[in-house]
């Protein structure tokens, strides 16, 4: 038809040319929504059904001027962390832009850790972490989006913090704040009145409101993309393969210097020196883990990348990045890090090297445990 039609959230003239562009709508979707009487554009579609608000770079302006209008707001400062990929998922000067409103850091992802593992350990460990980036939180809390647990006390904590005011509750993409929103609209009653969707000023950001009966909002905020998360540079397939999905079964390997384990083809953990030791793994439970010797473990990797060592398989591997080396000399118990994998604890004066994917951040931190 050469009727002109609008969508019925934004009011866009609905195209079907340029997914960038305002009124975006797939030819298929524009069929279905002619037929249900409901016409929505491709971004107003995806916010009603999958509460997703578009991602935004670090470096984008958009992400910065969000970030001072935090500053400014009167607010609780909700901020979702992955405890899997915590260095990788705090937001790089956060604590500059909060100003003086009160940060809530809530750890998510609670159910990959192993039950042995103490809860208020951990909370300390996360408030001494991000105290060492400058980011001083009112109260640590942990949750696990995805099971719904401890939501009531998460709710509770976020109502005393917020002290009758707004709350914004801000993440790097992949820590699961989308699932902890859902969670939280579930929670409250009458799904499709708590969603209101609107934009931040002066800038293209999305922005969800589900209000808390006060007057006031819970408001989340998009995406924040952090590069060297795994998550970019792998398909989702592969993804799901590399992240682990339930409770965390440690396993410690007793290695020799000069012995190296590849995880499937991801990643690589050499243990260059300090001794014959237990270095305890952290990865996914059903990840493939291979030890050799390092002086053979290159030419290994040449030659089985995608075949023993998988996942990616061989298809995959033609896509995926090289493995880059980061060395590091340990002075107290800590963890090798791969953004997004995992970690291998590693006690004091070792020298390790992690290999990761190109893209991927390999960091040591004082151990977790
Ligand atoms: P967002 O980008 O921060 O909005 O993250 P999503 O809500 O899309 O979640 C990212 C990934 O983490 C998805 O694969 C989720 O299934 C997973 N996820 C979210 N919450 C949890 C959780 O509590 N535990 C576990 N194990 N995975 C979770």
């Amino acid at each position: 038809t050469n009727e002109e039609l609008y969508c019925i959230g934004c009011g866009a003239k609905i195209q079907s040319d340029d997914k960038n562009e305002p009124g975006y709508t797939p030819k298929a979707a524009l069929q279905k929504g002619l037929e249900t009487g409901e016409l929505y554009c491709q971004r107003c579609f995806r916010l009603r059904h999958y509460n997703e608000v578009a991602d935004v770079s670090l470096t984008d302006d958009d992400f910065l001027r969000l970030l001072n209008q935090l500053g400014q707001a009167d607010a609780l400062i909700v901020n979702v962390v992955d405890i899997f990929d915590f260095n990788g998922s705090l937001i790089p000067g956060l604590h500059r832009f909060v100003g003086d409103n009160p940060v809530l850091l809530v750890g998510n992802k609670e159910d990959l850790l192993p039950h042995s593992l103490k809860r208020s350990k951990i909370k300390d460990w996360m408030r001494q972490e991000a105290n060492k980036q400058g980011l001083r939180p009112v109260e640590v809390a942990l949750t696990s989006a995805k099971r719904g647990k401890d939501l009531e006390e998460l709710l509770a904590l976020i109502d005393e913090y917020r002290a009758g005011r707004d709350v914004y509750v801000v993440g790097v993409t992949n820590v699961g704040k989308s699932t902890l929103i859902n969670k939280i609209i579930d929670n409250s009653t009458g799904v499709k009145d708590v969603i209101t969707t609107s934009r931040f000023p002066g800038t293209t950001l999305d922005k969800i409101e589900i209000p808390l009966g006060d007057g006031h909002f819970l408001i989340d905020t998009p995406g924040i993309i952090h590069r060297h998360q795994m998550a970019h540079y792998l398909s989702p397939k592969e993804l799901r393969l590399a992240t682990p999905q339930k409770e965390i079964k440690p396993k410690v390997y007793q290695l020799n210097e000069g012995q190296t384990l590849f995880f499937g083809a991801l990643a690589r953990f050499d243990y260059i020196s300090g001794g014959k030791q237990g270095v305890v793994v952290y990865v996914d439970n059903n990840l493939m883990i291979h030890r050799t010797k390092t002086e053979k473990a290159s030419a290994f990797y040449e030659k089985h990348a995608g075949e023993l060592l998988q996942p990616p398989t061989k298809a995959e591997m033609k896509d995926f990045p090289k493995l880059v080396r980061f060395e590091f000399k340990t002075t107290e118990k800590s963890d090798l890090v791969f953004a997004g994998l995992g970690w291998v604890t590693v006690k004091a004066n070792s020298v390790v090297a992690g290999w990761a994917p190109e893209g991927v951040a390999v960091i040591l931190r004082r151990a977790m445990i």
